[in-house]
């Protein structure tokens, strides 16, 4: 031990100053209390962060209160501590649990003594799970028997200096993910200018961290058995879709929304644990620019009834339905629904068969064009004819066959009236000329009548044609 005699011990940036008491006092062989009781101050008031006591040991040490303030985890409000620029709750804070880095302890340990062993206060965070300068992971120590005890950081880590050393000794590192940067840099220098800023420390955190679990398509269970580096690997995860802005954010939710395998998705399952955590914490203010962009992408996504509320948002006038519903509203079949959709978009059954939901507009232009249909046997009856020809002047090409799902045939009505309405342009007779019904000329010719109506409709058959009498199409008459 080369330490020179210092009455007291530079204060070192980011350390916390019940560890800079805690290695004062062992300087001169006090426990902190008796060190405290020594110089006119209270120890566990000191601890607590309290404004005399910080004024009287900056007073003692040369510095001011401000400085000394920023090395204190102080209440700002229930549960919430300010930490270093930043603030955290007591989900992402150990207060007492001891946390540290073995490698910067024993280092410090063995080049100065007790008296240089400084407590960064980023430990006592958990967002962090290792050194900024050595890379290792950090270790928590075993609780001490009176939780006050773990105040005397350079106590603990003496009561526990096998374990600390044998950390060191075989050190497992990693790099610093972007996620630990950004919450190390909050500590250090405040939250940056971005759409996060307002966020504290753990509310970061749960937001990367359920992010990325819902990306990943993790249950709860799982996540109270994660380890440190598969919850640092969802954090980064979930912080590499934030950190672009709210654009980043949608695209994320987008992709939950892509990634489900349902026939009938929901957001709140799509959404997983994501979606769990913020139903837990949408009050907070704070995170009012997420839910808004939550509630926005379900309401465009989802098809949420008019006036439910999500959150405490409510959804605006329904346009999206889901299959269930719009078979409600319209009264077809899902299938034929489906078949119907893909039809007018001019996609395959097969991809057509996987929609899950169909907008308002979708479903009325749906319903317009099924009015505009009729079967086989309608338009036989309408054009005089009989099924088998009403195939064939579909197949020709007279007519246009629809097919929605795979089985049945369907006429376009307008199609069938527009030849009722040529029959109609035809003259009642050819003046001079001799005609017969077009059954009868057929029979003669030994040709069908589908083949003259193909021939007519091609205006082939301009003025040899006339309308006498008969059912549809029979009343066309033939020179
Ligand atoms: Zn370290």
């Amino acid at each position: 031990m080369t330490a020179p005699l210092v009455l007291a011990p530079p204060l070192i940036e980011g350390e916390s100053l019940n560890g800079y008491v805690s290695r004062s006092a062992q300087l001169f062989g006090r426990t902190p209390r008796d060190f405290c009781t020594d110089l006119g101050m209270r120890w566990p008031y000191l601890c607590s962060g309290h404004d005399d006591q910080m004024e009287r040991l900056a007073w003692l040490i040369g510095e001011s209160p401000e400085k000394l303030s920023a090395h204190t985890a102080g209440k700002v409000g229930e549960g919430r501590f300010k930490l270093g620029q930043t603030v955290v709750t007591l989900g992402t804070m150990r207060r007492t649990a001891v946390r540290l880095c073995p490698q910067c302890v024993v280092t410090a340990l063995t080049e100065i003594g007790p008296h240089g062993v400084f407590q960064l206060l980023e430990w006592a965070v958990t967002s962090l799970h290792t050194c900024g300068r050595y890379k290792c992971y950090l270790m928590t120590l075993p609780p001490a028997k009176h939780a006050h005890t773990n105040y005397d950081f350079v106590a603990r880590v003496l009561d526990n200096i096998d374990a600390v050393q044998s950390a060191c000794m075989s050190p497992e590192t990693a790099q610093q993910t972007a996620f630990e940067r950004y919450i190390r840099e909050r500590i250090q220098r405040g939250p940056k200018n971005d759409w996060l800023k307002d966020l504290d420390l753990t509310q970061i955190h749960r937001l990367c961290l359920n992010l990325g679990a819902a990306i990943e398509g993790l249950k709860m269970k799982i996540m109270k058995t994660l380890g440190s580096q598969q919850e640092r690997s969802l954090c980064q995860l979930g912080f590499k879709n934030v950190r672009a802005g709210p654009d980043g954010f949608k695209v994320a939710l987008k992709r939950l929304h892509r990634q489900s395998t349902s026939n009938r998705p929901y957001f709140s399952a799509d959404m997983g644990l994501f979606y769990q955590w913020l139903r837990e914490y949408y009050e907070d203010p704070t995170l009012a620019p997420l839910v808004d962009l939550t509630c926005d992408h379900i309401f465009e996504t989802y098809p949420i009834p008019t006036g439910k509320e999500v959150f405490d948002r409510v959804a605006p006038k329904q346009t999206l339905l889901n299959m269930h519903e719009a078979r409600k509203r319209s009264g077809f079949g899902v299938m034929f629904l489906k078949g119907l959709l893909g039809h007018l978009d001019g996609v395959d059954l097969a991809e057509a068969n996987l929609r899950t939901d169909v907008r308002v507009d979708e479903l009325a232009r749906a319903q317009a064009y099924v009015e505009g249909l009729i079967n086989l046997e309608d338009a036989a009856r309408m054009l005089g004819l009989s099924r088998s020809q009403i195939k064939a002047l579909q197949s020709c090409g007279v007519l246009d066959m629809i097919k929605i799902t795979s089985s049945l045939r369907y006429v376009l009505r307008n199609q069938a009236g527009k030849l009722l309405d040529k029959l109609n342009g035809l003259p009642t007779a050819l003046p001079y000329r001799s005609v017969v019904p077009l059954r009868e000329f057929c029979r003669s010719k030994q040709v069908t009548m589908v083949q003259i109506i193909d021939l007519w409709v091609q205006g082939e058959l301009d003025g040899k044609l006339c309308r006498g009498e008969g059912v549809g199409l029979q009343a066309i008459e033939v020179e």
